[in-house]
């Protein structure tokens, strides 16, 4: 029987619906969703990396009401509309139960990077990631959540490699409406604008709305008509430009980020910072407070009161210290607002408050301002109060307030879609033989058994999945990655247009044992350890029976010639060394590459230097592709390792001084490399599959997939710190 073609009215509404999830990134992790966006076009869906609000711009309104009239995409485009339309009414979520006080009142999170998908480029690292990911679990759970950003017009920098192998920045133009983003409107449809003072000048900024599930991201961005050149400019590029902008762009978000909240009525319960530049927000609820005639006392403590902190780094760096006379610039207009003299204020950014020529240090601020203060795995927990007990002097180290709660990954969000369809489909298939009860449909059943342990612990039964099932899966995911990579270095090769032409086609070996390594190439993360036994690893990649070979990717900060150096090292060995073809830098690190890497290596290497990784993320990516972690026992694989499920490098403990760690460690990685990594992953029994390597994929999907997700994160932040306590 045909169906019946559909009214003029119903396809004017499915093409409302549809352009409703384009800006919804729900659509980021769900696999049905992006498989009809894809389909309508494949090749804009490559070209347009994977933007779905692109793809509909693209397509003709016409072609789409068309294409509509095929019944079986029809049925698809209705079961995604269905899906979403469930997703964002239930109303049985975990906080419906746990923290109902929350959805009134949410929580406003205010993070100067947000990472949520390739087609939004706004990220630099590791922090904007969890802060992508910890918005999205907040949907997931049902918190009532709004996130605070700046709109990066030129957002990160796009990385090219120069004939001298030499990193090279530039920068294209995000355009908005090709974003899922929406401009904030007032009832007049014109912009929501308002003011914070900055330097002599009164600085205009407009927002915009990132609708990630059910909750909401706003991105202030100062590109008003109404302002001077260098303040439209000041939003512009993620932690561009000198320590002026840098203390300026942090005005903007805390004290524009507050002001924002009130204009739209939003009426938080709780501010959370994440990281220490968010940390003008808390002088914006002073500011409040003093001007409704509180004394300086009353304010600062019902201040603290509803801020928490959380720091994400031991690095110095890492901590924003503006020079006095900085601060006073940067704030000739907004102090001439605070009704207290403005000393009392600077004092709250030293740890001496006495010391007039302390530089204001964001972190300070944020631990003096805020009820509650955290660090992001255990060992960094250590080291933090370590490092900030100078504030609380008449205590001892253990007493120092600062908790922690380890990082996750949100676990949908990182799949690849391959690993969706593969799971979901082993879901079905074992959901087929008896159906649980309160069973609400594939879509949405899928969702919640992603984050429950049960689920996972079923990996453990080779009745629910075989050795040979698995191994095939690793095969496809490997095979994926190459070809991912011979396709990015073709066109790398292409746009040098120089030096020894490599056959692309032919590089790498998709039967050898494939170990990454990609990150921000800050130094202390090491990145040319793996190589200080040159010759060895040359070896390695050699042997005709046992070969192994590498996959690098990352960027350098522009201004960290050091990391330069480091890229430059890494790629001169893949193009002129005996590491050729053994060896591969990847182009332009960013979260489209991390998903094809972390998905298709089968070790993931990390080493940095101990104890700098606060936490790391990238690791906790790999585990439902089945790929395992290589690394040392720093930040989350501190935790993670239990000596089934990975590769440890080393111990539970560092050498004092950095060349004695480097030395050990370098020792270290090749010995677990040689006795275990290697012969386990060969080890292959009469019918090819290497059953021991088999059993810690298990293993390391059991133990560690539910653990470190951000559904387990963001209900410990809940329930520790962002419910009142009673
Ligand atoms: C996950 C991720 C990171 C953070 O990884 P680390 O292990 O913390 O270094 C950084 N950048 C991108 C693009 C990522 O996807």
């Amino acid at each position: 029987m045909t169906k019946k073609p559909l009214t003029t009215q119903e396809l004017q509404e499915l093409t409302v619906a549809l352009n409703r999830v384009a800006r919804n990134l729900w659509w980021t992790w769900n696999q049905e969703a992006q498989d009809v966006f894809q389909e309508l076009s494949p090749r804009g869906w490559q070209n347009l990396y994977h933007n779905a609000v692109a793809i509909l711009r693209e397509v003709s309104d016409y072609e789409l009401r068309v294409r509509l009239q095929d019944p079986d995409f029809c049925d698809r485009v209705n079961e995604v509309l269905r899906l979403f339309e469930t997703y964002m009414n239930d109303s049985r979520t975990w906080a419906h139960e746990h923290a109902p006080a929350l959805r009134a009142n949410p929580v406003a999170y205010f993070s100067a990077e947000f990472g949520f998908h390739e087609a939004l480029p706004i990220a630099a690292g590791g922090l904007g990631i969890l802060a992508g990911d910890h918005t999205k679990s907040a949907s997931d759970l049902g918190v009532g959540f709004v996130g605070i950003s700046l709109f990066y017009r030129e957002g990160y920098f796009q990385q090219a490699i120069d004939t001298n192998n030499w990193q090279t920045e530039y920068y294209t133009q995000l355009k908005p409406k090709n974003l899922p983003i929406e401009p904030v409107l007032n009832e007049k449809g014109e912009p929501v604008v308002c003011r914070v003072g900055i330097g002599m000048n009164d600085v205009a900024f407009q927002a915009w709305r990132v609708n990630v599930g059910r909750a909401t991201v706003y991105l202030l961005d100062a590109n008003r008509p109404e302002n001077e050149q260098h303040f439209s400019e000041l939003t512009q590029r993620v932690y561009g430009g000198d320590s002026t902008t840098r203390i300026m762009q942090e005005m903007l978000l805390g004290i524009g980020g507050v002001r924002l909240l009130r204009a739209l009525g939003v009426k938080p319960s709780v501010y959370h910072l994440n990281e220490g530049h968010a940390a003008f927000l808390t002088l914006e609820l002073m500011r409040e407070r003093l001007a409704a005639g509180r004394s300086f006392a009353e304010a600062l403590s019902q201040t603290r009161a509803e801020c928490i902190f959380t720091t994400h780094t031991p690095v110095e760096a890492g901590h924003d210290r503006f020079r006095p006379d900085l601060v006073d610039y940067a704030m000739q207009r907004y102090r001439a607002e605070l009704p207290v003299p403005f000393s009392e204020v600077l004092k709250l950014g030293r740890v001496n408050p006495q010391d007039a020529n302390e530089p204001f240090c964001m972190t300070v601020l944020a631990l003096k301002m805020s009820r509650a203060a955290n660090a992001v795995s255990e060992l960094h927990g250590r080291v933090s109060r370590q490092m900030w007990h100078c504030l609380y002097p008449d205590r001892s180290v253990d007493e120092v307030p600062i908790g922690h709660i380890t990082n996750g990954v949100h676990l949908l969000g990182w799949m690849k879609g391959t690993v969706r369809r593969f799971w979901q489909r082993k879901l079905k298939a074992s959901l087929a033989d008896a159906a649980p009860p309160g069973f609400r449909g594939p879509g949405a059943d899928w969702a919640a058994q992603v984050n429950s342990p049960e689920f996972w612990q079923r990996v453990a039964d080779p009745e629910f999945i075989s050795d040979e099932e698995l191994w095939a899966l690793r095969y496809k995911l490997r095979r994926e990655l190459i070809e991912f990579a011979r396709r990015r270095l073709l066109i790398q090769q292409q746009r040098l247009m120089h030096g020894d032409f490599i056959a692309f086609d032919q590089l790498l070996n998709p039967d050898a044992l494939t170990i990454g390594f990609a990150r921000r190439f800050a130094t202390y993360k090491r990145a040319p350890l793996v190589f200080q036994q040159l010759e060895n690893i040359v070896r390695l990649t050699r042997d005709p029976e046992r070969p192994i070979q590498f996959i690098f990717a990352g960027k350098a900060h522009p201004r960290d010639d050091e990391g330069k150096r480091y890229i430059q090292y890494v790629i001169h060995l893949s193009k002129y060394s005996d590491l050729k073809g053994h060896l591969v830098f990847l182009e332009n690190y960013d979260i489209h590459v991390a998903r094809q890497m972390v998905s298709g290596c089968d070790v993931w290497l990390n080493t940095p230097r101990r104890p700098l990784e606060a936490s790391g993320t990238s690791g906790m990516k790999s585990g439902t592709h089945g790929s395992l972690n290589l690394s040392i026992l720093d930040g989350w694989w501190r935790e993670g390792y239990d000596g089934s499920n990975g590769f440890a490098i080393g111990e539970d403990a560092h050498a004092s001084s950095v060349e004695e760690q480097d030395k050990v460690d370098s020792a270290n990685l090749y010995k677990v490399l040689t006795q275990d990594v290697i012969p386990l992953f060969f080890q292959r029994d009469a019918q090819g599959i290497p059953r021991q390597w088999i059993q810690r994929i298990r293993r390391a999907v059991v133990t560690l997939v539910p653990q470190f997700t951000t559904a387990r994160m963001v209900r410990e932040y809940t329930e520790k710190y962002y419910l009142p306590k009673t």
